[in-house]
């Protein structure tokens, strides 16, 4: 066993990689590769360039990393050698590891943090440094009232929520890292990411450096520091952060520069085992114009959504904002609010606090069913504003990446029927049209042919959980389209 050489371990490898990916993939990203040494339980393979490498570690991670324990036993790791692409074929020396480290920092900015260390910590220009203190302490820029203690738990955001308190216990050394927590606005992700801020705080004081920081504020701050000559104190700034929160990361979209420099922001923490936690209205695939390489990177930890809170998990919120601001609402009253504010908990606390306001504005001591249904009557009607089937039509065929033309036209083709099908089910759910309405704006089909969609529709979401997921999700953006 001892004994074997790179090429029988890779061949062995070889194996096992070819039984799980496609012949096509196999032949282009694998049979290119040379075994070049086994050493202390690693294997060096050499890659033709580093992006061949990129391409590998963001495709095959896990699979590679399975591959090698079963090959060489659990100590087995893996070492890339890139072949430099403009010097004749001779490989580079700098090799990354595989299954500890998934991924090297450019050179360039491990230079910039070798000379910066050197330096002066206190010379670090950055508005969250406590200037006077000598070890460089930072503002961790946190709401204290964003505590696990305040999140109500419910099936809506389960997963998400028991993993932030973990993280929290743990900042770093788990398998949750990046914490990557997505929802639509008001679901709450502020909130959660923030707790684990607040509890991390409080279990390790300053021997933790946590900073919450909003994409926006993060973009601003970095175009701040490259117009002042300090973009290598920011970075140095973001590197001895332990525990790093960026809210509302689609806000990168489009940024490039920003990116960019988060991608090696994020590289050097992840490396030194430092808790990095995200959070975005939609799931790291869906952010339109961010590179690749870092939406790969979002995907390493753990994902978790935040969902629109159900019933029972709307009326255990407003009882406590309505304790948490010194009343007890009667149970009629909550369970009026809970069947009429469906969207989202930002909704939820703005009822409530309307009411309070209003019953101290008019001297109520007691505030009793119709008076809350008398308040919030303007709230209810706004937020009951009917989506057209023309929005519907483009949600959907948005989702679905065609044009929303084609949905209003006789085509039959089986993508297209699909996502008509399902227009039309949620046309039916969504707004008050007759059968005939709906069928009248999918090219004038007959109320029969809406029917037959709609049993088509729910027929399938019984059968196939793709289907179901696509058709819930949909209904989500719908829903908080009506708001
Ligand atoms: P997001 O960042 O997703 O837009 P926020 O975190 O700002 O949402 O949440 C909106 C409001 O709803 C906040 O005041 C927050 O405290 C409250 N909230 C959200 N989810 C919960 C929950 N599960 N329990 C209690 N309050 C919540
Ligand atoms: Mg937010």
């Amino acid at each position: 066993m001892e004994k074997i050489s790179a090429k029988t371990a890779w061949e062995q490898c070889l194996e096992i990689i070819k039984d799980n990916i496609s012949h096509q993939k196999y032949k282009s990203w694998f049979d290119p590769i040379e075994p070049v040494k086994l050493e202390d339980h690693t294997l060096t393979i050499q890659v033709p360039s580093q992006f061949w490498y990129e391409w590998l570690e963001e495709h095959y991670y896990k699979m590679l990393r399975s591959t090698l324990r079963k090959v060489l036993g659990e100590e087995g790791k893996l070492e890339y050698s890139v072949v430099l692409e403009k010097s004749d074929n001779k490989a580079d020396t700098r090799s990354v590891q595989l299954p500890q480290q998934p991924m090297p920092s450019s050179n360039s900015s491990n230079q910039n943090i070798d000379n910066y260390s050197q330096g002066n910590p206190e010379k670090i220009e950055n508005p969250f440094v406590i200037p006077g203190i000598r070890k460089t302490k930072v503002d961790p820029n946190l709401n204290s009232n964003y505590v696990f203690e305040r999140f109500i738990e419910g099936d809506c955001n389960r997963l998400a929520r028991s993993a932030a308190i973990a993280i929290a216990e743990n900042p770093g050394s788990n398998s949750f890292n990046p914490f990557f927590v997505y929802g639509g606005t008001g679901l709450g992700k502020t909130h959660l990411i923030q707790s684990i801020g607040n509890k991390a705080k409080q279990m390790f004081k300053d021997d933790l450096a946590v900073l919450y920081i909003s994409s926006e504020r993060f973009t601003n701050e970095f175009v701040q520091a490259i117009r002042n000559n300090r973009a290598s104190e920011f970075s140095m700034f973001y590197r001895q952060i332990d525990a790093l929160i960026v809210d509302d990361i689609q806000f990168f979209s489009n940024k490039e520069k920003t990116q960019e420099e988060f991608f090696h922001i994020f590289n050097a923490l992840h490396q030194d085992g430092k808790q990095i936690i995200l959070s975005s209205d939609r799931p790291p695939r869906e952010i339109p114009d961010i590179e690749e390489r870092l939406i790969s990177r979002f995907s390493w930890g753990l994902s978790a959504d935040l969902q629109l809170p159900e019933y029972e998990t709307r009326f255990a919120i407003l009882r406590r904002k309505a304790s948490d601001n010194g009343i007890d609402l009667d149970d009629d009253i909550l369970e009026f609010i809970a069947h009429n504010f469906k969207s989202n908990v930002r909704d939820l606390e703005g009822a409530i606090i309307k009411l309070l306001a209003q019953a101290s504005l008019q001297h109520v001591d007691e505030i009793d069913l119709p008076m809350a249904k008398r308040v919030l009557k303007d709230m209810i009607q706004e937020s009951k504003t009917q989506i057209s089937i023309e929005s519907i039509q483009e949600y959907v065929c948005d989702y679905f990446g065609i044009d929303t033309n084609k949905v209003r036209e006789k085509t039959r083709k089986q993508e297209i029927v699909e996502a008509r099908q399902i227009a039309m089910y949620l046309a039916k759910e969504f707004t008050d049209s007759s059968l005939k309405t709906i069928g009248l704006h999918f090219g004038g089909r007959d109320h029969s042919t809406v029917i037959h969609a709609i049993s088509t529709v729910k027929e399938r979401m019984q059968t196939s959980a793709k289907h179901d997921r696509i058709v819930n999700e949909l209904h989500q953006k719908v829903e908080v389209a009506t708001l």
